[in-house]
């Protein structure tokens, strides 16, 4: 009789040793496929909102039942031993303590693996974007000239109809927040001549306005300053009530600690309907009214953006346009400049580093810096244009950037310039274009996808195109397998499917 107990025994033991076995595989899983794209995002402060609970939530009861299997297990185990004749004779306590010790090691050697798998797939980001992180840092002369430091601002021009006189050269706060340095960066901006700081909710996730709203205390009125319409995770689309509009801009006020903006964009405005949304301009005026707002302004940098920018002149409710606007711009976009002139709405030139890749590129790290000066010295030569904003974020942009202001271009500038757009050809993907868009059936936005993996490849902004793509309607995995009717379809000659399948790949955890 105690063989056939223990023969029973032994065979509940070997049941439950397989249910052990099948719940720390499947909690590993739970781990692996539902607890690690949360982590992932997490570090890379990425919207969670699309990411799927149900299998993360699942990991914990999971865990609990194979902790539980586990010590249920090596109990049975235990008593299996203790109750043998070698138990009773005491020769049981060693394998006693090995049962014991098998148990605690299942239990750890589980909760480890469940760990890992969690951490497992953020791995994967590693290998994807440690390589691009090394090859962004910026590779800054190491000798920065001498002539460059303490360079000042030295011209100053009319913001159109708004009658305020402007820095040629002004303060772009994407990607300046408290912890970088930024409000000192600001301040030294702002001695230095430059009276023009453009932000935004949705830069750093508040912490640009934060830093501004610091480093103008008791300087507020030399300042002319613009933000936009828009929440900490982004722009305020069609269909945004009046209340969620007056209280976007009420939030900006409080951050920056001021009582009104000078210039509220409607910002990076794909489309016509946006940018004429009733609700946005009675916002506007209310804010107006009550003195928060004094000029609306739109910024664009779509393939829209002839249609958005002519619908804004056509409208006439718009003091400042803030398009793309850079060396090589296409002859439509001259046309659009010229004709706010004529209307007195100021134009704003961003995106003027035509990608911003000159880091990478350009043989030598001397003519990359010139490569800025020259590509603002070239925006600037166009009298049409009010200034320009870019993005200062260390303390030594201070000496680059505003060394080029109140200068024209050389002929030295202008052969950099060509030489920086003979290493482009093919690579830089123009951010008015939209060209390709109908020969894709997905309908993807590969302008858009091209977009973030500049803003990741050579802004250096990683964790900021990461998101701005994982919000995408449709991302570029579909064109894996796909038979490339693109194949062709970009004028600038840009492998269309090799270039949008290399930014998913960069874009997406690996
Ligand atoms: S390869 Fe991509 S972009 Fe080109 S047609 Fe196919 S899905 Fe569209
Ligand atoms: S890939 Fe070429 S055609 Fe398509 S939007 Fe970019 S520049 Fe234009």
């Amino acid at each position: 009789m105690p063989e056939l107990a223990e023969s029973q025994a032994s065979s509940r033991t070997r049941v439950s040793g397989w249910v052990v076995l099948a719940l720390w595989t499947l909690t590993f899983a739970l781990a692996l496929i539902g607890v690690g794209p949360w982590i992932g995002y997490a570090a890379e402060g990425i919207d969670r909102s699309q990411i799927p609970r149900t299998l993360a939530l699942l990991t914990l009861p999971s865990l609990l039942a194979a902790l539980v299997a586990t010590i249920l297990w090596a109990i049975g185990r235990t008593r299996r031993v203790t109750a043998s004749p070698e138990g009773t004779r005491g020769l049981g306590r060693r394998r006693f303590l090995v049962g014991a010790a098998t148990g605690a090691g299942g239990v750890l050697g589980g909760l480890v693996g469940t760990v890992l798998a969690a951490f497992l797939r953020p791995l994967g980001w590693m290998t994807v974007t440690a390589p691009n992180i090394l090859s962004n840092t910026p590779k800054r002369d190491a000798e920065p000239r001498d002539a460059w430091r303490g360079a000042r601002v030295q011209a100053y021009r009319r913001l159109g109809r708004t009658n305020f006189r402007v820095s040629d050269i002004c303060l772009g706060s994407g990607r300046i927040n408290l912890e970088n340095d930024g409000e000192a960066i600001a301040r030294e901006a702002i001695a230095r001549g430059v009276n023009y700081f453009d932000t935004a909710p949705d830069y750093s996730g508040f912490g640009s306005e934060l830093a501004l709203g610091r480093a103008m205390k008791g300087r507020r009125n030399r300042m002319f300053l613009a933000t936009k319409f828009c929440t900490k995770d982004g722009h305020l689309n069609t269909g945004a009530s009046v209340a969620q509009y007056i209280a976007a801009i009420e939030g900006s006020l409080e951050r920056l600690q001021t009582d009104y903006v000078d210039l509220v964009h409607i910002h990076s405005c794909d489309t016509v309907e946006r940018l004429l949304d009733p609700n946005v301009h009675e916002a506007f005026d209310r804010l107006r009214q009550a003195g928060k707002v004094r000029f609306l302004g739109v910024s664009t940098h779509t393939p829209n953006l002839e249609q958005v920018a002519t619908a804004a002149l056509d409208d006439g409710r718009f003091d400042v346009m803030m398009l793309a606007y850079h060396h090589g711009a296409w002859p439509k976009l001259e046309k659009i400049v010229a004709r706010a002139a004529s209307q007195d709405v100021a134009v704003v030139a961003m995106k003027t580093l035509k990608g911003a890749k000159h880091r990478g590129l350009l043989e030598r790290r001397d003519q990359a810096d010139s490569y800025t000066q020259a590509a603002f010295k070239w925006v600037l030569s166009n009298s049409n244009v009010s200034c320009l904003v870019i993005s200062f974020y260390e303390h030594p942009h201070l000496d680059e950037y505003l060394y080029a202001s109140g200068k024209a271009p050389t002929q030295e500038d202008l052969a950099l310039l060509q030489r920086y757009d003979e290493l482009i050809a093919g690579k830089h993907c123009f951010a008015h274009c939209g060209a390709c868009l109908g020969a894709c059936p997905e309908q993807l936005a590969i302008n858009d996808v091209l977009r973030h993996r500049m803003y990741f490849e050579d802004y250096g902004v990683q964790k900021e195109a990461m998101r701005l793509y994982s919000r995408l309607e449709k991302q570029a995995d579909v064109c894996m397998g796909c038979s490339a009717p693109c194949l062709g379809a970009c004028p600038y000659g840009i492998p269309i499917q090799e270039r949008t399948i290399g930014a998913h790949r960069m874009l997406t955890f690996g």
